[in-house]
């Protein structure tokens, strides 16, 4: 039988041995190539089709960026106390989020650039009207892996329309298998809406269903194995995710993560698990029961082991910004681009330019790191 160790600590630390490629051109000799040498002055790049995108979008690590989490709003249903305050509603007006041939706009573009991974998040995507027609959009600019993190509350109820659209996989957040508890955390009455929405998912084609977890130390930490056990009855793919300083009430502190070693200790102790390849940029290490029951275990640990090394991500705000990182302290204003008139060519010689800039890692673990003014909901998870 297999017996995998826990996650080892740094293995996915930046490592110039491991992650640099000498065989990929470098995007800044292609800038100089294409754009900025032989294209002459008014001559649009040709708008490729999707089979023909051969562009890659690289930066100074020579890391590969493929995925592109979008938020599509920055209102959300629910106020999980790990994320969002509890004050009062603070979103930004209608017309500062990306409008749909902004968002449209922007894909193509990116598409164009190499990425081939779109997840649509949020604040919550299912709130804002809309979404199924920018998937089915999305969808017929070739996008291969279309996917979507939900909160669950409305996807029963979409769950038809959205595969029709062109989603393929989603993941929904759920963190607790105890109603009360669940409600405290989310602070809304949704529990069963939301076990509804996996059991409908489940059902559908866009199984398997990644169900995911945010740990808090005092919090929910005594479910790790009643997950787990969720994982086997319900063959769900039940991931858990350290909690990370992007809470809106700044209340994170090292002693509330619980460390990913930890949570694979405790289930492979009740049931053994045997890791699962995964690829160099995913961000969960992935976990099949020895004892052949349904189910997996993923475990995402950015705090604890940081796979900032071989990260292919990038994400735009539902305000138009775009972030290297999720702990950027800068954002990029691609609206601001936009609604000035700018050409795609300049847009996509200025995303060129941030990507290459892309942090080394986010740094949570250096002496002095300050968090994001940013959190999570105004980021997109
Ligand atoms: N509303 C959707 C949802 O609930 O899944 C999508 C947006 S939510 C911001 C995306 C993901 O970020 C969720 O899985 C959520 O649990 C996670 N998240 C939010 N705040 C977090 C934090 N401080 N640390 C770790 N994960 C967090």
């Amino acid at each position: 039988m297999e017996t995998p160790g826990p996650p080892e600590l740094g293995k996915e630390r930046i490592d110039g041995k491991v992650c640099i490629s000498v065989s990929r051109p470098h995007p800044r000799s292609r800038i100089g190539q294409f754009y900025f040498g032989e294209r002459k002055e008014g001559v649009r790049a040709p708008r490729v089709q999707p089979k023909q995108r051969l562009m890659t979008l690289l930066d100074k690590f020579d890391r590969q960026i493929t995925d592109l989490r979008i938020s599509i709003t920055d209102r959300c249903n629910f106020r999980c106390v790990y994320c969002r305050s509890a004050d009062p509603e603070n979103y930004r007006d209608h017309d500062q989020i990306l409008s749909w041939p902004e968002l449209d706009r922007l894909a193509n573009i990116f598409l164009s650039l190499g990425i081939r991974k779109i997840r649509i998040t949020g604040g919550e995507p299912l709130v804002r009207a809309g979404v199924e027609e920018y998937i089915a959009r999305l969808h017929a600019l070739g996008v291969e892996d279309l996917s979507m993190t939900t909160n669950g509350h409305l996807l029963a109820e979409r769950c038809e329309r959205l595969i029709d659209a062109g989603l393929r996989r989603i993941n929904i957040s759920l963190d607790s298998l105890d109603p009360a508890k669940f409600e405290s955390i989310t602070r809304t009455k949704s529990f069963s809406t939301v076990m509804h929405g996996i059991d409908v998912a489940q059902k559908s084609r866009l199984g398997p269903v990644k169900v995911n977890a945010v740990l808090v130390r005092g919090l929910n930490d005594d479910e790790v194995e009643s997950f787990a056990e969720f994982a086997r009855e319900r063959g769900v793919i039940m991931r858990f995710i350290e909690f990370m300083p992007l809470d809106a009430d700044r209340t994170w502190t090292r002693s509330h993560v619980v460390p990913a070693a930890e949570v694979y200790k405790r289930i492979h102790a009740r049931w053994p698990l045997a890791q699962i390849p995964h690829e160099r940029s995913e961000t969960a290490r992935k976990y099949r029961f020895a004892d052949g029951a349904p189910g997996e275990i993923g475990l995402i640990a950015p705090v604890t082991q940081p796979f900032c090394g071989h990260c292919s991500r990038i994400r735009l705000t539902a305000d138009g910004k775009l972030r290297t990182c999720l702990f950027s302290k800068d954002d990029h204003d691609l609206r601001g681009l936009l609604r000035e008139g700018a050409s795609d060519l300049d847009v996509e010689t200025y995303i060129r330019s941030i990507v290459d800039e892309k942090e080394e890692g986010h740094r949570i673990n250096a002496p002095g790191f300050v968090p994001p003014s940013r959190t999570m909901v105004f980021i997109g998870g």
